[in-house]
């Protein structure tokens, strides 16, 4: 009894909740390139309370198992090929926190959390947080996503990681709500940020938008049922699934909104969500 009271105590005092982004990472090349996304990713930079540190799901991290980032200094992973050298020369040094990762295998008692020492950073993470937090002066981890588990499984997960947001860190889901890599209409590597949709594109980005505002969650974790596109807007789970991790913490008085709601190259989508 002592103790639930306790729970109640620590869950009304006033911390101040972090919010809680998907980001639409989109090309890597967004990690060296001056345009729309990568400036609205720097002003997040100034608009968002600075966190303690930052936990981020890439759809770039996918195992068998779910695994956090347990070293203290995280490598920048180069996880792209075809790109130019300048992008293959990009560091982002931020810390990792072997404490955090402990804590976030240790309270997580309903599913099994692995500390990993051979990831590091993917660039679903810092071509988006060289713009947010240019100076890696906050510690990194990643949460790798466990590609056997059912899209109910990884909202489900993701409850769990509601105690981080007290603690000061920041959740960002880094995927794409679209991604159809093989339908993308690009004659160039710069062609992947020419602002235009296929029909079935701007379909499912207006239908994921509608769910995400009336917060319809079980409809976005059972998203092949929305529509026909769906099947073409996600071929595979892996850019969409940081969007559920991201979603599943919105709490009941938090609201959404919208940034870089954008269609690129026909077939992929930047459309990013802020919950706070
Ligand atoms: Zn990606």
């Amino acid at each position: 009894m002592i103790n639930k009271l306790r729970d109640i105590v620590e869950k009304t005092k006033s911390t101040p909740v972090m919010p809680v982004l998907f980001v639409g990472h989109g090309s890597p090349m967004n990690a060296i390139e001056d345009n729309p996304f990568s400036r609205k990713w720097k002003e997040l930079g100034t608009e968002l309370p600075r966190p303690s540190a930052i936990l981020c799901i890439s759809a770039h991290w996918e195992t068998n198992g779910t695994f956090v980032t347990a070293m203290p200094v995280p490598e920048t992973i180069h996880d792209f090929g075809g790109f130019p050298c300048e992008l293959f020369k990009v560091q982002y040094p931020a810390s990792g926190d072997t404490v955090l990762a402990k804590t976030i295998k240790d309270e997580i008692r309903e599913y099994p959390i692995g500390l990993n020492q051979d990831w590091g950073l993917d660039h679903g993470s810092w071509s988006v947080l060289r713009h947010i937090y240019p100076h890696a002066d906050i510690p990194v981890l990643e949460l790798s996503i466990d590609y056997t588990r059912s899209m109910q499984y990884h909202y489900d997960l993701a409850k769990e990681l509601a105690f981080l947001r007290r603690k000061g860190v920041l959740i960002v889901g880094s995927g794409n709500m679209v991604h159809n890599l093989r339908l993308v209409h690009v004659k160039s590597i710069d062609g992947f940020n020419e602002p235009y949709g296929y029909d079935w594109a701007l379909e499912m980005n207006d239908i994921f938008k509608e769910k995400i505002k009336t917060g319809d969650h079980k409809a976005l974790i059972n998203y092949p049922t929305l529509s026909k596109a769906a099947k073409l807007a996600i071929p595979t789970p892996d850019h969409y699934i940081p969007l559920l991790y991201a979603l599943s913490l919105q709490e009941a008085d938090e609201e959404v909104s919208f940034f870089n709601d954008q269609a690129l190259a026909g077939s992929l989508t930047m459309t990013s969500v802020i919950i706070r």
